[in-house]
């Protein structure tokens, strides 16, 4: 709560292009601002609604952005507005802000918004003198409001700003594109066809080069990294191979900005003609458009953009006249803050590098998470692998272990064609570790794992099943009689247990002497050495799309609902559904469930819906207590709330581990897979034989030894010691509705 006798008022606007997640981070704006005291104004429509006050500029209530997680667009519109450009449009928007006592901005939008926001905030001073003179403000007012303090949020499907790893609205975009390059793959498969899809990106590639790994296509164009002259050649060359090594489709991307060195554009329409003139083949132009900025935003837009909304409400309370602006992002899933205006610079100079056609330079500033995904799309493109084939082949098999995460296909596919890239036979093993014993392992080719990148479920089977000690041997002895040199292994936590126990025997059975590598696969986001497990995402992104189903369905009557979903004992994917879905209250097992939790959830319940309250969404993990189950909290509640609402239960169970890998999913997987066989080419060359689990670490691909594993994890509770997204929890109790305390 501020101190000053005034209560602050700050406004929240989103500007430029509209991307789906505003409304996550208005939402986020608007409610950490209620919960500090701090009254908040939308400034509708933009800088025009800025620049026209009257209604455009509204007092938002805590219900006013209830429903609005689920909406794409912007609920307080969005728009270009030419006359701020101008000095006179600022000077009516500051005098319309200082009506309103308005000296605080969080401002949403791409960097041309922000560019706005940072000169309006220079200005201002002298605006405000200005407007006192014209008698327009009374001198009191301009006097208490000295300085314009703003926060931007960047708003911009196209992922093309420095200093956040992610815009809000990009990972909803890369949705869009995927679901209908899955859509496009399966009618291009049926007739053999070529399809030119056009995906945006002005000025980055983002969306581009993530949406052709995402989407198991086979060439792409980006603005940073503009082909070779005569590049016509090569590419037909690659998609012809890809044909005879068993593709039924052949997908280009083109960023809309796409250009050659010169900086010619290329276009989609002139990519179709090469492919019909040189190939031969029937090619369609699917140009995306607005396609991408619509529907519902993504899980990820959601929570990333509430964890930024808040954080901005954060910065914004504690800025000082003299303070410098900042921007808030994201930077390996957790929330950072930079210089506003370096950001802004930073962006435009790669810009400006692309037109200056230094390309390399402009793939570095990219970064090298960038660079990385588009040599490894090189390598997963190409039929041919890229290094003569040695002498012996060193033969890797590929197996699942757990439960069914999606995207464990993805990372099978990825780890098959880039094994073969490297010159290694690839071998895959059937049904998990059960399959290994029963020697079920046959030769994988690049075209036998075509279509696996958008497979659901694990087409080489999965199973909990853990070899029992006196199995050990018949495990070793087929590793041995199929001479296998490396093991790459796919899965979740009873995956990682085998791993375990194959490099605790390997004296006693020298066949289990071989590098072997672990990629956590679980949607359970449960494994130790990784933030983040391949599944996990998706397994999220369906209950996001349940919550919203649930909650329209109890619109008709005052209603509590209690979802039960997975994890076993990791609380991620409720805590984060939470998050995503505007939850009311979360039942985590880190915290487990207490009697007089309940008793004060009831009393919470009771005194919201008195007060109007329509729905009560509880999320409560399977594991969370093992007496007070989901059909218990239901039941205490419906006797608790006598007739006041009714209750209701939905266990989302098993259509969590379905469905299709989601395009985060898709990129985590290829990723590993890619560092996987890194790992075990680099072990084989050397002659070393480490076994060795990988994963996300503060956004870079990390290993750690498997004689490790003991000590970072808790064994009783099956999770990883450290646990990064529990800090998150301060984020959700701030945003739970302002009667309800926990
Ligand atoms: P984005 O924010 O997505 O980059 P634009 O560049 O179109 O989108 O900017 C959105 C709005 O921000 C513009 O219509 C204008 O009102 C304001 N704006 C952009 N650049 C400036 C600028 N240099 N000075 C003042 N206002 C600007």
């Amino acid at each position: 709560m501020s101190s000053s006798l005034q209560p602050i008022s700050m406004g929240v606007l989103t500007s430029g292009g509209d991307a789906q997640g505003m409304n996550a981070a208005v939402r986020a704006v608007v409610r950490s601002a209620l919960r500090q005291g701090a009254a908040v104004y939308a400034i509708y429509e933009g800088y025009q609604g800025m620049v026209d006050g009257g209604d455009r500029i509204r007092l938002l209530s805590w219900d006013d952005v209830g429903s609005i997680l689920h909406r794409g667009g912007t609920v307080i519109g969005t728009a270009r507005c030419p006359a701020f450009r101008e000095r006179e449009g600022r000077l009516r928007a500051a005098r319309n802000l200082l009506q309103h006592g308005i000296d605080r901005l969080v401002v949403i939008g791409g960097d041309g918004s922000l560019t706005g926001a940072n000169i309006f905030r220079q200005e201002w001073p002298e605006l405000a003198a200005e407007l006192v003179q014209r008698g327009e403000v009374d001198e009191a007012t301009a006097q208490q409001h000295p300085a314009l303090m703003i926060v931007g949020l960047v708003g911009s499907i196209d992922n093309d700003m420095v200093g956040t790893d992610m815009t809000i609205g990009a990972n909803s975009a890369l949705h869009r594109i995927i679901e209908a390059i899955d859509a496009i793959t399966s009618t291009a498969a049926s007739h053999q066809r070529a399809f030119v899809v056009e995906v945006m990106g002005r000025r980055c590639g983002y969306l581009a080069l993530t949406s052709v790994i995402a989407g198991g296509a086979d060439y792409v164009l980006i603005p940073e990294n503009p082909p070779d002259e005569g590049w016509e050649d090569p590419m037909c060359a690659l998609l012809r191979a890809g044909r005879a090594a068993g593709r039924r489709d052949s997908i280009v991307i083109v960023a809309e900005g796409a250009h050659d060195r010169a900086g010619h554009p290329i276009s989609a329409d002139y990519v179709r003609q090469v492919l019909e003139e040189r190939l031969g083949e029937d090619t369609r132009v699917t140009i995306l458009g607005h396609v991408q900025r619509g529907g519902a935003p993504s899980a990820y837009d959601r929570w990333m953009s509430t964890l930024v909304g808040h954080a901005a409400v954060e910065e914004l309370l504690a800025a000082t006249a003299e303070s410098e602006p900042q921007l808030i992002g994201v930077r390996y899933n957790r929330v950072r803050r930079a210089p506003l205006m370096l950001c802004v610079e930073q962006t435009q100079a790669v810009a400006q590098t692309i037109a200056a056609q230094d390309y390399a330079q402009a793939m570095v500033l990219r970064g090298g998470s960038f660079t990385e995904m588009s040599r490894t799309f090189k390598a997963l493109a190409e039929a041919l692998p890229s290094v003569a084939p040695p002498a012996r082949p060193r033969r890797i098999a590929v197996v699942h272990g757990g439960g069914l995460a999606p995207g464990m296909n993805t990372a099978a596919r990825a780890a098959v064609r880039l094994g073969l890239d490297r010159g290694h036979t690839m071998l895959g093993i059937r049904g998990s570790f059960e399959g290994l014993i029963n020697g079920r392992i046959e030769e994988l080719t690049w075209g036998a794992v075509e279509g696996w990148t958008a497979l659901g479920g694990a087409e080489l089977g999965a199973s909990r099943y853990i070899p029992a000690v006196e199995q050990l041997y018949t495990a070793a002895r087929v590793l041995e009689t199929h001479g296998i040199d490396g093991l790459i292994i796919i899965g979740g936590w009873t995956a990682y247990q085998a791993a375990y126990q194959f490099h605790a025997e390997r004296e006693r059975y020298p066949a289990f002497k071989i590098p072997m590598i672990c990629l956590p696969a679980s949607i359970d986001n449960n494994l130790p050495g990784s933030e983040l497990s391949i599944g996990a995402d998706t397994a999220l992104n369906v209950i996001v799309e349940a919550l919203d189903r649930i909650k329209q369905s109890a619109m008709a009557a005052r209603r509590c609902f209690v979802v039960e979903v997975m994890g076993r004992h990791c609380g991620y994917l409720a805590l984060m559904s939470g998050l995503a879905g505007g939850a009311e209250r979360v039942y985590l097992p880190e915290e487990g469930i207490r009697l007089q939790d309940l008793q004060a959830d009831v009393e919470h319940m009771i005194a919201s819906f008195r007060a109007g309250r329509r729905l009560y969404l509880a999320i409560r993990n399977e594991y969370a207590n093992s007496h007070y189950t989901t059909d218990f909290l239901c039941r205490l509640f419906e006797e608790e709330g006598d007739a006041l609402f009714d209750v209701r239960q939905a266990v989302l169970g098993h259509i969590q581990q379905g469905g299709n890998p989601s395009p985060f999913d898709r990129i985590l997987a290829t990723r590993l897979a890619a560092h996987g066989i890194d790992f075990l080419t680099g072990e084989l060359e050397r002659g070393s034989a480490t076994g060795a689990f990988i994963g996300l670490v503060e956004g870079k691909i990390t290993t750690f030894p498997l004689k490790q594993l003991p000590d970072m994890i808790d064994p009783a509770h099956r999770r990883p010691l450290e646990q990064w997204w529990l800090e998150l929890r301060s984020v959700f109790r701030a945003l739970a509705p302002l009667d309800v305390e926990h």
